[in-house]
């Protein structure tokens, strides 16, 4: 059987990619359908904009499609930039140097924030389910690792004292909002296949 992660973010579709490795399956991504134009994520919350995304996937490609939306929510900023994470700034250096400078003058107690994820696994009769995952830690005071992507050079782990890009994908994968949610999102899928 096919699935289709709805995604064109390819350090993303690589994490997901190992979550969900041993499942008997073969993953196509947005790659395998450049026709298909980007999706707007006009939804309200994180679980709104994944169903939108896998929902339109699923139809368009008539096959099962796992599409997740994703962000950082920042305690001392009101839980910005949330939803918003990908259109907070330009690319990854400019979204990570822009919290900082947010936070310039905010203590170490109060740099707490969580990742948030919801995957929503859509099949093409608009059935959809969607599981969710987060991951609470706090913001550095400058960016450390060269691993993963986004914000991962600029959150702390409490438990390590070190960020996502430190820790790298191996550890990433164990604990992240995304490797919860997608494993439940698996387990779904083992079930059905
Ligand atoms: P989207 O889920 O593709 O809309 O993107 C969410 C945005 O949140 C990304 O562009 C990143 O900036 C950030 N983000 C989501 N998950 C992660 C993660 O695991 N590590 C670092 N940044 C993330």
């Amino acid at each position: 059987m096919q699935i289709v992660l709805a995604t064109r973010n390819l350090k993303k579709a690589r994490e997901i990619r190992k979550i969900l490795k041993g499942l008997n399956v073969e993953f196509l991504s947005l790659k395998d359908f450049p026709e298909i134009q980007k999706i707007e994520e006009k939804g309200r919350s994180f679980s709104e904009n994944a169903t939108l995304k896998a929902r339109k996937v699923a139809c368009l490609t008539k096959r099962i499609s796992l599409a997740d939306d994703s962000g950082l929510e920042v305690d001392a900023l009101g839980g910005r930039p949330g939803i918003y994470s990908a259109r907070f700034a330009r690319n990854d250096r400019e979204r990570n140097r822009k919290l900082l400078r947010l936070l310039k003058n905010i203590p170490a107690s109060k740099r707490k924030a969580t990742f948030r994820c919801a995957v929503a696994i859509a099949w093409p009769n608009r059935r959809t389910q969607v599981l969710e995952g987060r991951y609470r830690g706090k913001i550095a005071f400058k960016e450390r690792g060269k691993a993963g992507f986004g914000f991962d050079p600029i959150f702390i782990i409490p438990r390590y004292n070190k960020t996502f890009a430190e820790l790298g994908l191996k550890i990433k994968n164990r604990i992240s909002h995304r490797s919860q949610a997608f494993r439940k999102a698996k387990k779904i899928l083992e079930k059905m296949l």
